[in-house]
């Protein structure tokens, strides 16, 4: 993580001391050095793009163990690339035709439970979300109700598998497979831990789809993996085959550029070596340092906590801070830290207010300890 006092504004706009966590809009995750380098290197240089993407997958493949692998410029757009690709089953004309499908495979079918925000990446292809089940949740005879001629995929978001009213992957895959319909899997934030990454393949998704954001990768990078014939379908739709190949594909505007290539490939190989046991035992010592540290000035009102990717709140592994003051404390200190020098985000919620330590820098603990103590001495 960069050391927020060693950075410096582009264009005005002052860098911010992250304490919410990996989010987009916050620029995702920083690389790490090493793989800075070879990104630049990878800058350097010119390379055929279509070899990089297929030497790259094939070493995204064998390193999580599945049959194939193509990096592309994030989940969501993987997720819409799947869905064309499911579509297009390598149709050239329909390659070529997306969004238009000429009465051909549309839907795009998703369980009631399993509405989520990023469903509607499955629709710039053409895709059509067509639920199975209601409030009550999904039964086997609705989700078989629900696939018919017109399916391209069933969607299945990898967070929610499972969740109350929804069947299982392996049970949907069953299902959908004896219709020669394939399954999508958004894993975008499923990479740890890393058994996880190949472990949706093995349970019958044909296509799963990962951030690279969630790994210490670009922000604009993420991986498909799963079948060859599938892969190889969203090898024929993206944008290189625009360039190179005899259709105007859709997936054009997906494009990537070659640091994000061979950074995403260099992250996630790193993240499968990294020593995660060591990493949370670092967010909790850190976290543990920090409540010490402020729990004189504020006793009682300092805890840890862990801040989940699914954005709740639970006991443990601990990964943050936790300050927690009456209405409308909490608010007004993150409102207080965020117009500060450097702004430092938050998590503001109900009384309390987390600081998720994953995405800052070791060295910027101490900063945080400073300003709570500056804000919340000067408010009382
Ligand atoms: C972040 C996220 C995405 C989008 O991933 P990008 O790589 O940012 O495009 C999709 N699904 C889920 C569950 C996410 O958290």
């Amino acid at each position: 993580m960069i050391e927020v006092a060693t950075a410096r504004p582009f264009f005005g706009v002052e860098p911010v001391l992250n304490a919410c966590g990996i989010y987009t809009d916050l620029g995702g995750s920083c690389l790490s050095p090493a793989v800075w380098e070879a990104a630049s290197a990878a800058n350097a240089a010119f390379a055929p793009i279509p070899d990089l993407l297929d030497r790259s997958g094939e070493t995204i493949a064998e390193m999580i163990g599945v049959p194939a692998a193509r990096v592309v410029p994030g989940a969501s757009a993987g997720i819409a690339l799947a869905v064309a690709a499911c579509m297009a089953r390598s149709d050239g004309k329909l390659m070529q035709s997306l969004p238009e499908v000429h009465g051909g495979r549309c839907e795009v079918v998703l369980q009631r439970a399993h509405r989520y925000k990023y469903a509607r990446c499955a629709t710039p292809a053409g895709g059509q979300i067509v639920e199975a089940g209601g409030e009550q949740g999904t039964t086997q005879e609705q989700l078989i109700d629900a696939i018919g001629e017109r399916t391209a995929a069933v969607l299945l978001p990898a967070h929610l598998d499972g969740h109350a009213g929804s069947l299982p992957l392996a049970e949907v895959a069953r299902i959908a497979h004896a219709r020669q319909v394939p399954v999508i899997v958004d894993a975008a934030y499923m990479s740890y831990p890393t058994s996880l990454l190949g472990s949706y393949a093995a349970a019958g998704a044909d296509l799963t789809c990962f951030s690279a954001k969630y790994f210490w990768g670009p922000n604009a990078g993420g991986f498909i993996c799963g079948g060859q014939e599938l892969v190889d379908a969203v090898r024929m739709i993206d944008f290189t085959g625009y360039e190179s190949g005899r259709y105007l594909t859709f997936g054009r505007i997906f494009k990537l550029d070659r640091a994000t290539i061979v950074a995403t490939v260099l992250a996630l190989q790193e993240w499968l070596a990294l020593d995660h046991e060591a990493r949370w035992v670092d967010y909790s010592e850190r976290a543990r340092a920090l409540v010490e540290r402020l729990e004189p000035a504020l006793p009682g009102a300092v805890s840890t906590a862990c801040f989940t990717l699914d954005e709740r709140v639970v006991d443990e592994p601990v990964n943050s801070l936790v300050v927690t003051l009456s209405d409308p404390g909490a608010a007004r200190l993150a409102e207080v830290l965020a117009e500060g020098s450097p702004p430092i985000h938050s998590l503001a919620e109900k009384d309390r207010v987390i600081f998720c330590l994953e995405t800052v820098a070791a060295r910027d603990d101490d900063l945080i300890a400073e300003r709570i103590l500056s804000a919340v001495l000067s408010d009382a």
